[in-house]
C-alpha cells in the first residue's frame, strides 16, 4: 500500500525573517490582529505567550471602502518598537507604497504586499531594491503564473527573500469570503524555489472555519500559516469575525510544531 503523508517538498530556498526561518524544518506560524490597534502591545504579548513564531503588524490597511479603519499609520511605531523589545518576535507589516516601506524601514522585519497590490509592479521593484523579506500575497483574481511573475519583479532587483502567500481567490462561491486554493500550495512549490504559506483567515472570512483550512494547508505541505488572531476577537478594530481566539491559536501552535 502506498503511504500518504504530508508532502516533504522542502523548499530549496528558506527565507530568514528576523530570527525565524520560513521554509525551514517546520511550518512557521505568523499570527496577529488584522491591524495594529491601540491594545497591540498586550495582544502581542498574549499571542507570543501562546507560541506564535512571528507577528502580524499591519499599520497601513488597504480597506475596500475608504470609510473603514485605515490603520494607525506611523502613530503605531512606538507600539511596534515596544512589542519587539518585549517579545523579540519578528514583525511583518503590510505596505501600500514605497513611501510606506521607507517610513517603516528597519522597525519591521518583513513587509507584506497585499492581494490588492500583487500587481503593483513599481512597489514590488522598490521592495526588491530595499532588500528586506517580502510576503507576497496572491491577488484574488491572479493565476499562479501571474503570482510567480509578480515575485520575479522583486527578485530581479536582487531580493530573493520572497515568501508566497495563498489567501483565497474569488470564485462563484459566496459562502466563504474567498475560495482557498489549496492546489496553489503544491503547484507553486513545484514551480519556484520560494516558500509558500497560507492565510486561511482571509480565505474563510469566518473564525470557525479557519482551523480546518489551516490544517488542510499544513497537510498540503505549506511552509507556514499567516493567521488573524486576537485575544478578544469581538473587540478587534477590523476583521474580528475571522480572527481566531488564543485557544484556537494554541491548537495551531501544536499542529505546526508536530509537522516535520
Ligand atoms: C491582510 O492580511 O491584512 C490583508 C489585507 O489581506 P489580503 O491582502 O489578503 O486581502
Ligand atoms: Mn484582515
Amino acid at each position: 500500500m502506498l503511504e500518504v503523508e504530508r508532502p516533504r517538498l522542502r523548499c530549496r530556498r528558506p527565507v530568514h525573517v528576523g530570527s525565524v526561518v520560513v521554509g525551514g524544518v517546520r511550518p512557521l506560524l505568523i499570527a496577529g490582529p488584522c491591524s495594529v490597534e491601540p491594545g497591540y502591545v498586550e495582544q502581542a504579548l498574549a499571542l507570543a505567550a501562546v507560541g506564535a513564531d512571528a507577528l502580524r503588524a499591519g499599520v497601513f490597511k488597504p480597506r475596500t471602502h475608504p470609510d473603514s479603519f485605515q490603520g494607525m499609520g506611523l502613530e503605531a511605531l512606538p507600539l511596534l518598537q515596544e512589542v519587539r523589545r518585549l517579545t523579540g518576535l519578528p514583525l511583518i507589516s503590510e505596505v501600500l507604497s514605497a513611501d510606506d516601506a521607507e517610513a517603516l524601514d528597519d522597525r519591521v522585519d518583513g513587509y507584506q504586499v497585499g492581494a490588492r497590490n500583487m500587481q503593483n509592479y513599481r512597489l514590488l521593484e522598490a521592495l526588491g531594491d530595499i532588500g528586506r523579506p517580502v510576503v507576497l500575497k496572491r491577488g484574488f483574481s491572479a493565476t499562479i503564473d501571474e503570482w510567480i511573475g509578480a515575485s520575479e519583479y522583486i527578485r530581479r532587483r536582487g531580493n530573493d527573500d520572497v515568501v508566497l502567500c495563498e489567501r483565497g481567490i474569488r470564485t462563484f462561491e459566496t459562502r466563504t469570503r474567498n475560495t482557498l486554493d489549496i492546489s496553489a500550495v503544491v503547484v507553486a512549490r513545484g514551480l519556484t524555489d520560494l516558500p509558500v504559506i497560507v492565510d486561511p483567515s482571509h480565505a474563510a472570512g469566518r473564525r470557525e472555519w479557519v482551523p480546518a483550512l489551516a490544517m488542510a494547508a499544513l497537510a498540503a505541505g505549506a511552509d507556514g500559516l499567516l493567521v488573524e488572531a486576537h485575544p478578544s476577537p469581538a473587540q478587534a478594530w477590523s476583521d474580528g469575525q475571522q480572527a481566531i481566539s488564543l485557544d484556537e491559536l494554541a491548537g495551531l501552535v501544536t499542529a505546526t510544531r508536530q509537522q516535520r
